[in-house]
């Protein structure tokens, strides 16, 4: 999983008045109002994913597609939907000019998840959740794991593990701060 963040080059991703720091462990705002993720945070979301090449992935928040590069350099069929408009359009013509190919980038609401390709091996959120959303779990395979930030100004990483139709193992991973995930696309 390191060697995949070391190969993505994150200052590509950011604007060009934060390139100098892009290496420094930090995150950075991007357009719209949004932040690129730390590289800690993006390394923890995605060990505790726990990824195999060929896994089907759906990620929650596209925003600069620095995440999204990490689970495409491991391998996964990837899936990525991002609600703001301007995000998703450069988003969507950046990450294939370097080469990175998610299976779908889509414009619309996290919260809907994405019915038309799940059930999904593993579902990432890369925004603040003020609540679980039922459509993500019930669009996880079973053994599926979601790993989704909840909480309102600061939030508890969870990893949400279905072990049948409708259980789940449910383990805290501590205190991190994302952007708010808000509803309906703009
Ligand atoms: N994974 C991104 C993190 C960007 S910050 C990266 O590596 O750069 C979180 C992103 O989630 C923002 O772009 C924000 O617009 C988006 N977002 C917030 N609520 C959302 C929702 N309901 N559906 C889809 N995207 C959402």
């Amino acid at each position: 999983m390191l060697d995949a963040i070391s190969k993505v080059p994150r200052h590509m991703f950011m604007d060009s008045g934060f390139i100098d720091h892009a290496y420094q462990d930090k995150a950075f705002p991007i357009s719209s109002g949004q932040t690129i993720s730390q590289p800690f945070t993006v390394a923890f979301q995605t060990q505790l994913l726990q990824i195999k090449e060929g896994d089907k992935i759906l990620e929650i928040g596209t925003g600069s597609g620095y995440q999204a590069a990490v689970l495409c350099e491991m391998g996964a069929k990837l899936y990525t939907i991002e609600r703001i408009k301007e995000l998703y359009r450069k988003t969507s013509s950046f990450l294939p000019s370097i080469s990175y190919n998610p299976k779908k980038m889509i414009y619309g609401d996290g919260f809907k998840g994405y019915l038309d390709e799940a059930p999904y091996d593993g579902i990432i959120v890369t925004a603040g959740a003020p609540v679980v959303p039922e459509n993500l779990l019930l669009q996880l395979k079973i053994n599926g794991k979601m790993v989704i930030p909840l909480g309102e100004s600061v939030q508890k990483m969870l990893r949400y593990k279905k072990i049948s139709t409708n259980e789940y193992d449910i383990e805290d991973f501590g205190d991190f701060q994302f952007v708010p995930m808000l509803k309906d696309k703009i």
